[in-house]
């Protein structure tokens, strides 16, 4: 098994373009969000598991995520959050290792804007946070993202852990500032974890 690899940053750190560096590496990358809202629809032990707690109505005669009525009944409720994640997470972790496990490079990476404030570092050898400026990343995300307020996008900083928590609390930091390059940090953390093969 590949060595499993974190690669996290808060909302518009930049993490989804550090990731496309490390593909073109070839290194392979899961992006667990993406995969989380695919297991939620496709995993069956989960899909019983959001029925059960949630009602039918949790999903639509497609077989789709009814995201309308989930996000209504359970995001603006603490408790209701955490038991849903207490249902996903654990899916995708061992979805991933899965995964991990079926690859033949050095080492894999898995891309989640929640990694600490999961617990899902402690099942990774590693973990890389990619550290943009609050004020950047809140003018990428709202530049990227026209749907989205500023107000939204301050609920979803309050549920991140400080990226300054999040750099120390890492094995290596890439700065995704304007006046600093990407890929030759990239390629300095890629041959550190290459190297620690021996
Ligand atoms: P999210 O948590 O929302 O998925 P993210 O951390 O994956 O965000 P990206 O999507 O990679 O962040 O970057 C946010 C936006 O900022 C994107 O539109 C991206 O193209 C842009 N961006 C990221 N880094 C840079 C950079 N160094 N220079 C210019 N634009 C950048």
């Amino acid at each position: 098994t590949p060595k499993l690899v974190g690669l996290t940053g808060g909302i518009g750190s930049g993490k989804s373009t550090v990731a496309k560096i490390f593909e073109i590496l070839g290194i392979p990358v899961y992006y667990a969000d993406a995969r989380a809202k695919w297991l939620m629809a496709h995993d069956p032990a989960l899909t019983a598991k959001i029925k059960s707690a949630f009602g039918e109505e949790s999903y639509l005669e497609d077989g789709s995520v009814n995201r309308a009525y989930l996000s209504k009944k359970v995001f603006s409720d603490p408790e209701k959050v955490k038991l849903i994640n207490s249902f996903v997470h654990p899916a995708v972790g061992s979805d991933f290792k899965n995964w991990a496990s079926s690859q033949t490079s050095s080492y894999v990476l898995k891309e989640a804007a929640l990694i600490f404030e999961t617990g899902s570092f402690k099942e990774l050898d590693f973990v890389i946070n990619v550290s943009s400026p609050l004020k950047v990343r809140i003018a990428r995300v709202l530049m990227r993202d026209s749907h989205r307020t500023e107000e939204q996008l301050n609920q979803i900083i309050d549920q991140q852990l400080p990226d300054e928590e999040k750099n120390e609390r890492s094995d290596f930091v890439i700065k995704n500032v304007d006046n600093k390059l990407l890929i030759p940090q990239v390629l300095k953390v890629h041959q550190s974890l290459i190297s620690s093969d021996n």
